[in-house]
């Protein structure tokens, strides 16, 4: 490979080495210094690869406003277990499947289209759930610009409900909050808005400014508002994206298919995708061979916030892998192994988990105000109330602590993933992981801390807030 790229032969290069001391074969691997040494020894000139380098391939800078057109939003359902997200999203999508009939067959490829009455075009994922939506976002895939709350009226608001809210407040995510099983006589919207005040969600009925729509996804009533009140936020948010330049997106699905071989769906972002574009994805590279849409139809082009399956990959990436496009089958390929082998680096040198110092010196260094995040989980209200409390206390207007979620109980999976995506530790006050969290917090680098007296926690993060201070003195 190295003798490909220098134009030389492989037995000249292997010669070279061999004066060197090494003793390699043609397929081995030789570390960079060395190669480093033999490339000079040839009297070319060394260009390694490096993040900024393979920023500068993939990064574009000619979104000028005037290339900027209107692009449909990407909305996430979230919810309590059994709230109706499901049926939620199969009732969307029979009611108007873009371009397709109403009740036309779909592909189930991870996210689909439709179209509300008015015209707008909405792209939903079609995975419900929190863990989905972390994992994307611990990928640096922010993909989705709204999120649709939905909470049972003949239920109340749950822990899983409490976690949604937490999970879009966190990713600064709007909210929709969709009321559903109002077909139900047990139905009682108005106290689930009443509920929702408690975790300061301030719908519009109660003169604040998150949409509610109270829906049936059985009956299919108030499905209409709801898509039409997505359309509204979308408009607040001002979407938009530059269909010309080259494509970049998000690995939402990807499987290893047996007569297809790697398939991943992908969500353009920004850009348009097209057959015959060459591409690196995550540590994968490939040059698109077919496209197919939510209605199994190929295609042969997907603009931005179009979801496409995506076929001609030489490898499975993963879901909340970053697609881009580039112009060489050569760039693709040299950014996929330069990935490949920063992540191998990143796996030996894992274990060495962030700690809490270490986040802070971060947070300093990404804003004016330092920000650390925490999740706090503690074994009764109580404390978790008094817990949360004082940590809000602390800090001036260079260092503040912000609570991202707490709650009573074990700290669980989901609570790795949200510290995971925001960079967070976890806080267990008299409760401690379970341990499937403790693994994946092991192998995600999360910290947790136990603590079983109020003062020491707020003491241990009151003395990483003012280390802080005194060593920018
Ligand atoms: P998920 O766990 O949030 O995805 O919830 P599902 O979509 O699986 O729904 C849970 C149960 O509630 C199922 O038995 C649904 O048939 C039922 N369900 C969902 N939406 C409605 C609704 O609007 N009205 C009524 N009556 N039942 C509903």
């Amino acid at each position: 490979e190295l003798a490909n790229r220098m134009a030389e032969r492989a037995a000249d290069v292997v010669k070279s080495l061999m004066k060197m001391g090494v003793m390699a074969t043609m397929n081995q691997t030789i570390d960079a210094d060395t190669a480093e040494l033999v490339i000079e020894e040839f009297g070319h000139k060394v260009v390694r690869v490096s993040d900024a380098d393979v920023e500068q391939v993939i990064t574009q800078t000619d979104d000028i406003p005037e290339n900027l057109h209107p692009r449909p939003p990407i909305i996430t359902i979230m919810g309590h277990v059994d709230h109706g997200k499901t049926s939620l999203l199969d009732a969307i999508r029979k009611t108007s499947v873009v371009s397709g009939e109403a009740g036309g067959i779909t592909q189930h490829i991870g996210a689909y289209q439709v179209k509300t009455e008015s015209g707008a075009i909405l792209s939903f994922l079609d995975t419900p759930g929190h863990a989905a939506f972390t994992s994307m976002r611990s990928r640096g895939a922010n993909v989705t610009d709204i999120v649709v709350l939905v909470v049972a009226a003949d239920d109340s608001v749950m822990p899983q409900t409490i976690e949604a809210i937490n999970h879009a407040k966190a990713a600064k995510v709007p909210m929709i909050v969709a009321i559903n099983k109002c077909d139900k006589p047990s139905a009682e919207p108005n106290k689930v808005r009443t509920e929702l005040l408690q975790h300061e969600v301030v719908v519009e009925a109660m003169s604040g400014d998150v949409q509610d729509v109270e829906v049936s996804a059985i009956t299919g009533e108030g499905l209409d508002t709801l898509l039409e009140a997505i359309a509204l936020q979308a408009e607040i948010l001002e979407l938009h994206a530059n269909p010309d330049r080259a494509a970049m997106g998000a690995v939402i699905e990807a499987q290893l298919d047996v007569g297809r071989g790697p398939v991943a769906t992908v969500l353009v972002q920004n850009g348009t995708l097209r057959q015959g574009d060459i591409f690196v994805v995550g540590e994968q590279w490939g040059k698109v061979r077919a496209l197919i849409n939510d209605k199994s139809e190929r295609i042969k082009e997907a603009g931005p916030s179009v979801p496409v399956e995506v076929l001609g990959l030489n490898g499975t990436p993963e879901a909340g892998d970053v697609l881009n496009v580039v112009e060489t089958e050569g760039q693709a390929r040299e950014i996929a192994e330069y990935r490949k082998a920063a992540a191998k680096d990143k796996r030996a040198a894992a274990g060495a988990a962030t700690t809490l110092e270490q986040l802070m010196a971060k947070a300093k260094a990404d804003q004016d105000v330092a920000e650390l995040p925490v999740l706090v989980k503690a074994d009764v209200q109580g404390s978790a109330e008094a817990i949360v409390q004082a940590l809000e206390k602390i800090g001036n207007d260079e260092v503040r602590v912000r609570v991202l979620h707490y709650g009573v109980g074990a700290i669980t999976d989901t609570d790795v993933g949200l510290a995971e995506a925001s960079g967070a530790p976890i806080i267990g006050f008299n409760v401690r992981a379970n341990s499937s969290a403790r693994s994946s917090a092991n192998q995600k680098g999360v910290e947790l801390r136990y603590y079983s007296i109020i003062y020491d926690l707020v003491d241990d993060i009151k003395a990483a807030a003012s280390g802080l201070l005194s060593a920018e003195v």
